[in-house]
C-alpha cells in the first residue's frame, strides 16, 4: 500500500505530556516543599528542568511544535483559575501573601480554609479543581505562567504552542461559589471573561507564540442550543481580535456533534479533533460540512488514553481521507498524553513479547512522528516502522494471551438465565429474612477498616523480603481477628473482615487474575501529587484459584454473626484499569464477571450468606453523550448480574456505590437486581433516600449516616436524626444502617467511636418504631 504524499508537510505535535518526570521528581519536589524540606527556589528549578527535559525529548523525537502551559504544580484547571484571576474570597489573603502557598491552599485547603472541590475530568480518572464563580466574580488577566513557559521554550530553541483551557469549557466546568445563589449559572459570565482571554492571547503573541491552543472538551458533551450559540459567539469574538496568535480549538474524548459545524464556520485558523474510535462520527461530520477549507486540521489519530500500539496503517488511511478535507493536516494524539504513563522502556517485568504491544507517552510520540513522516513522504519513507508495527499487531492478535479458546467458549455460551436470579426479589427477600434473622434497621459497614501504617509496612516488608508469606499472612489474620472482635463488641449485625490484605480494591484482584498485567512504573496522575498505576487488561481473563475465600472463611470462623464476602464488581474492575481496544468493553466485562461469578460461588459454598459486590464506578463510566448510555448500561448491568445471579435465593447480594446524587441511574441500579445497596448520603442529608423513594425503588437500601471523608465523629443523636429522615423515604423493613463508604482512610480511634454511635443510633430509632 502506498499513500500519496501530502501537499504541505504534515507537522507532528502533542497537546500535553506527563508532568511528573521519569522518576516522579515533580511529586518528590512538591511534597518536599509542603514539608519544608525543599525551598520554593529549588522547587521552581526542578519544575523548569523537567519542562526543559520534556521539550528536548519531544523535539529530539521529531515533534515540530511543543506544548507549553500544560505543565502544572497541581492541576491545569486550577492554573486557569489563577490565569483569569478567579481566586475565591476565602483564598485571597493567602494568594496575596504568597502566590505559591496560596495556590496550594486552593488545591489542598489549610487548617482554617477549605480547598476548592475536586471532581473527575470528563470520563477520565484525572481530577481537576472546580472553579467557584458568582455574580460578583471579577476576572483579571494573569498571563505570567503561560507567557513564562512560552519564553522558556523559545529560549531553548523550540516552537511553542501554548495550551489553554478554553473559556467555554472553563465556565461549563465551574460551579456557583458558596456565597452565590445556588441557581447561578457561571456561563452568564462569558462577557466578562472574554476580554481577559483577549488580553492573555495578546500577551502570548507578544511573547512570540505563533499559535495558541484553546481546549474545549466540554463541547463533546450534549449541549443546549444556548450553549452552542455561546460557542459560536466565543470563537467569532476571539477570531475577530487582531492582536493574537493563530487559534487552534481542540476537542477530545468524544465526537463534537452539533458543535462541529459551529467551530468549522468560526473565524479561527485551526481545529484539533479526535479521530479515534471513541469519537467516531467526527470524520463523517467533517465531510458533511465540506471540510475545513482555509484551516489547519490537527488529527488526533493516536489514542491518548489507552496504552496500546497504534495501528499505523489504519491511522494512515484516516489521515489520507482527511487530506482532502483541510488545507493542512497535522498529526497528534487524540488528547493530552497526561492520561498515560511515560515510557514502556522502564518496565522490566513485562515479557518482551507483551511489551511490544504497549505504547506509553514516549512510544505514542514516536508513532505520531512516524505518521506525520508517512503522510508527508509516503509510506515508503516509513517502511521499516510499518513492518515492525504490523508484526507487533499480529503478535498481539494471534497470541494465546488475547485469545484463550476455553474462556471465549464459556463467555459465548452465557445464557440469559445465568444472569438472572432464580427467584424474584420479593420472594428472595423473605427467604433471606428467615435465613439471616437480622433485626429491623440492621447495622453494617462497607468493607474496609483502617489501613494502618503497620499494615502498609508489613506489605513493604513482604515485598522487600524482610518477612515471608507466612509471616505476612499471620499479620493479616491478627488484624482480621481484631476487626471481628471490635465489631462484635460494638454490636454490629453484619460484619466484615476489614480488607486488611488489600493494597487497592482493583489491583488486589487484578494481581490474582490471569489476563491482567501490573506495571512497575506506569504512574498516571490522579490528582495533585497523587499518582496511580492502573493495571492493564491485556488478555482473556480467568481466575486460577479463589481470591478471597481463605480470608472470608477465617473471619467467619471467629464469629457466629454473618460476615459479608467482599468483591470489586466487573464495571469498576474495568473503569480503574486500562482496557482492551481489540474487543468491545462489554466482552471484557463479561470475562471479568465470569471470573468473579466463580468467586461468588466459592464464597457461597464456604457458607457466606451475604456477599457484597462494589460498583463505585458504575456512574462515572457513563458515556459523555446520553445517546451512548443505554448500550453502556445494558452491558454494565448484565455483567453485574452475571457476577451475582448464580447464588441461592437466601444468599443476600449487596452492592455499594459512593455518590450522593443519582436520580439519573436509579433504573440501572434496580436492573442490577441486588438485594441491598449501600450509598453515600450523610453530607446530603439522605438525599439518596428521597431519590430512591421518588423512583419507587423496591429493595433494601443503606444510605450512609456517617461521613467517612472527615475525621469528625458523628454523635449518636446526629446519626439517629439522619435515620429518622431516611425512614420518611424508606420503610423500616428495608432500611439499613451503615457509613457512607469504607473506613480504610480513617484512624482507629474515630472509627471506634463513630461505629459505636452508629449502633446506638440504630437501637434508639428501633425502639421508636
Ligand atoms: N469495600 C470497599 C471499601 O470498603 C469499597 C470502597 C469504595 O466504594 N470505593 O473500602
Ligand atoms: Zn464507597
Amino acid at each position: 500500500m502506498t499513500t500519496r504524499p501530502a501537499a504541505a508537510a504534515a507537522r507532528a505535535t502533542v497537546y500535553g505530556y506527563p508532568r511528573q518526570g521519569p522518576n516522579r521528581e515533580l511529586k518528590k519536589a512538591i511534597e518536599g516543599y509542603w514539608k519544608g524540606r525543599v525551598t520554593a527556589d529549588a522547587l521552581q528549578r526542578t519544575a523548569a528542568e523537567l519542562r526543559g527535559a520534556k521539550w528536548r525529548r519531544l523535539a529530539d523525537a521529531g515533534i515540530d511544535e511543543v506544548p507549553t502551559g500544560d505543565f502544572s504544580y497541581y492541576d491545569h484547571v486550577l492554573d486557569t483559575t489563577v490565569m483569569v484571576g478567579a481566586i475565591p474570597h476565602r483564598h485571597r489573603e493567602a494568594v496575596t501573601a504568597d502566590p505559591l502557598d496560596g495556590y496550594f491552599a486552593m488545591a489542598r485547603g489549610t487548617q482554617d480554609v477549605a480547598p476548592l472541590e475536586m471532581t473527575k475530568w470528563f470520563d477520565t480518572n484525572y481530577h481537576y479543581l472546580v472553579p467557584e464563580l458568582g455574580p460578583d466574580t471579577v476576572f483579571a488577566a494573569d498571563s505570567a505562567k503561560q507567557v513564562g513557559e512560552v519564553r522558556e521554550a523559545l529560549a531553548l530553541g523550540h516552537t511553542p504552542r501554548p495550551v489553554l483551557v478554553g473559556p467555554l469549557t472553563y465556565l461549563l466546568l465551574a460551579k456557583p461559589a458558596p456565597d452565590a445563589p445556588a441557581d447561578f449559572e457561571p456561563i452568564t459570565l462569558l462577557d466578562r471573561l472574554l476580554p481577559v482571554y483577549a488580553e492573555i492571547l495578546a500577551d502570548l503573541r507578544a511573547a512570540g507564540a505563533e499559535w495558541a491552543q484553546l481546549d474545549e472538551p466540554a463541547l463533546v458533551q450534549d449541549r443546549t442550543s444556548a450553549e452552542l450559540n455561546a460557542a459560536e459567539r466565543v470563537y467569532r469574538e476571539l477570531g475577530a481580535l487582531t492582536d493574537r496568535p493563530k487559534l487552534l480549538v481542540a476537542s477530545y474524548f468524544d465526537r463534537l456533534g452539533e458543535a462541529l459545524p459551529v467551530l468549522a464556520k468560526s473565524p479561527v485558523e485551526g481545529l484539533a479533533l479526535d479521530f479515534t474510535e471513541s469519537a467516531s462520527g467526527n470524520l463523517d461530520a467533517l465531510a458533511a460540512v465540506g471540510g475545513l477549507s482555509g484551516k489547519r486540521l490537527v488529527a488526533g489519530v493516536v489514542n491518548g488514553r489507552n496504552i496500546w500500539v497504534n495501528d499505523l496503517s489504519a491511522s494512515l488511511a484516516t489521515l489520507g481521507t482527511l487530506l482532502g478535507l483541510a488545507d493542512q493536516v497535522d498529526v497528534s494524539a487524540s488528547c493530552s498524553l497526561l492520561h498515560v504513563p511515560l515510557d514502556t522502556a522502564a518496565e522490566r517485568d513485562i515479557e518482551p513479547q507483551v511489551l511490544r504491544w504497549l505504547a506509553f507517552a514516549r512510544q505514542k510520540t514516536a508513532e505520531i512522528v512516524t505518521l506525520a513522516k508517512g503522510l508527508t513522504h509516503g509510506t515508503d519513507a516509513i517502511a521499516a516502522e510499518l513492518a515492525a508495527n504490523r508484526a507487533a499487531l499480529a503478535s498481539r492478535a494471534g497470541s494465546p494471551i488475547t485469545h484463550d479458546s476455553a474462556i471465549r467458549a464459556r463467555a459465548a455460551a452465557v445464557t440469559e438465565a445465568e444472569a438472572r436470579r432464580s427467584q424474584p426479589y420479593a420472594e428472595r427477600a423473605a427467604a433471606q429474612r428467615a435465613h439471616l434473622g437480622l433485626p429491623l434497621l440492621p447495622t453494617t459497614t462497607i468493607g474496609s477498616f483502617p489501613q494502618t501504617g503497620e499494615l502498609r509496612s508489613a506489605r513493604a516488608a513482604l515485598r522487600a523480603g524482610r518477612i515471608d508469606a507466612a509471616g505476612y499472612e499471620e499479620r493479616i489474620r491478627a488484624e482480621i481477628q481484631e476487626v471481628i472482635s471490635f465489631q462484635e463488641e460494638a454490636g454490629l449485625d453484619v460484619l466484615v473482615h476489614g480488607e486488611a490484605e488489600r493494597n487497592d480494591m482493583v489491583q488486589y484482584f487484578a494481581e490474582q487474575l490471569i489476563g491482567y498485567l501490573a506495571t512497575q512504573h506506569g504512574w498516571v496522575q490522579s490528582y495533585g501529587t497523587r499518582y496511580v498505576r492502573p493495571p492493564i487488561l491485556v488478555g482473556d481473563i480467568s481466575r486460577p484459584e479463589p481470591m478471597t475465600v481463605r480470608w472470608a472463611t477465617y473471619a467467619q470462623s471467629l464469629t457466629s454473626r454473618p460476615v459479608k464476602g467482599m468483591l470489586t464488581g466487573p464495571v469498576t474492575m474495568l473503569a480503574w484499569s486500562f482496557v482492551r481496544d481489540d474487543q468491545p468493553l462489554g466482552e471484557t466485562a463479561r470475562q471479568v464477571a465470569l471470573a468473579l461469578r466463580d468467586e461468588v460461588g466459592d464464597l457461597e459454598a464456604a457458607d457466606t450468606s451475604v456477599i457484597q459486590v462494589d460498583e463505585p464506578a458504575l456512574r462515572e463510566t457513563l458515556p459523555l453523550r446520553s445517546a451512548d448510555r443505554p448500550a453502556y448500561l445494558a452491558w454494565a448491568t448484565e455483567a453485574f448480574r452475571l457476577t451475582t445471579a448464580g447464588v441461592r435465593p437466601d444468599t443476600q447480594i449487596h452492592t455499594h456505590m459512593c455518590y450522593a446524587e443519582f436520580g439519573d441511574i436509579v433504573q440501572a441500579i434496580d436492573d442490577l437486581d441486588a438485594d441491598v445497596i449501600s450509598l453515600e448520603a450523610a453530607r446530603s442529608h439522605m438525599q439518596v433516600a428521597r431519590e430512591l423513594a421518588a423512583h419507587a425503588y423496591p429493595r433494601e437500601a443503606g444510605p450512609g449516616v456517617y461521613d467517612i471523608h472527615s475525621p469528625r465523629v458523628p454523635s449518636a443523636e446526629e446519626a439517629a436524626a439522619l435515620l429518622r429522615t431516611g425512614l420518611k423515604a424508606i420503610p423500616a423493613e428495608r432500611l439499613w444502617v451503615n457509613p457512607d463508604c469504607g473506613l480504610k482512610t480513617r484512624g482507629w480511634p474515630e472509627t471506634r467511636a463513630a461505629l459505636e454511635n452508629l449502633v446506638a443510633a440504630a437501637r434508639t430509632v428501633r425502639s421508636e418504631l
